[in-house]
């Protein structure tokens, strides 16, 4: 099957190609067709599998247009957030949508004023977007796509606390998807609050 075949965005399929890729990975393959349907997912693709596609492809289709901040991707560190971050911008390239970036370790002025304008996808580090959500310059209240990526990452790291707090603030109603290598007992745990009668793929 080819990245035409699943019903994704005209424009997110153009966005693809302009990257050179020809053919779906298998996680793409798989993931897909879940998201598109709107079920929650847990995957434990590890990276280099083409699963930031397998998520920001259906992601960008549902989102359309420019809205308010529908989707979340929370990652263990900066350089994953910033390398999800710009996945995004070149999957989106034809499209009208604002994707944006919160980490910590830089100044918070400009990532202050991004929230400010508005993003309809945010990807960040789970300590710097508390930080936005206390000081009251991020909010949660539209979000309608949470993505836990490298969750295993998040416990070695010691964020599940944080990652709790922020999904506290995130509307009951929405699409999740959990990406995690391996399934430690505390992650079990994690998946049973986190996700509604997840559908399960392994790559
Ligand atoms: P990831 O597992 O998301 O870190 O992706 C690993 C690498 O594969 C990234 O450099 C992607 O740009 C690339 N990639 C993702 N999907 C495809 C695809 N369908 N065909 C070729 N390369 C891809």
């Amino acid at each position: 099957m080819s990245f035409q075949d699943f019903g994704l965005l005209d424009e997110v399929v153009h966005g693809v190609q302009s990257m050179g890729y020809i053919d779906p990975t298998p996680i793409q393959l798989r993931a897909f067709p879940i998201i598109l349907s709107g079920r929650d997912m847990m995957g434990s693709a590890q990276t280099g599998t083409g699963k930031t596609a397998a998520f920001a492809l259906p992601l960008l289709t549902k989102l359309k247009s420019h809205g308010d901040l529908r989707a979340l991707i929370l990652e263990p560190t900066r350089e994953l957030a910033a390398q999800v971050e710009t996945a995004f911008r070149d999957y989106s390239r034809f499209m009208d949508v604002q994707v944006g970036l919160v980490h910590g370790g830089v100044g918070f002025g400009s990532q202050r004023s991004m929230l400010q304008k508005g993003a309809d996808v945010l990807v960040a580090t789970p300590g710097r977007l508390l930080d936005f959500l206390e000081d009251g310059t991020a909010n949660l209240k539209n979000i309608q796509y949470l993505v836990l990526d490298e969750v295993d990452r998040m416990l070695d790291m010691g964020f599940l606390p944080q990652v709790r707090r922020i999904v506290d603030r995130v509307p009951k109603e929405r699409q999740t998807l959990f990406f995690s290598a391996t399934l430690p007992p505390e992650l079990e745990t994690m998946t049973k609050w986190l996700l509604k009668d997840p559908e399960q793929v392994e790559i």
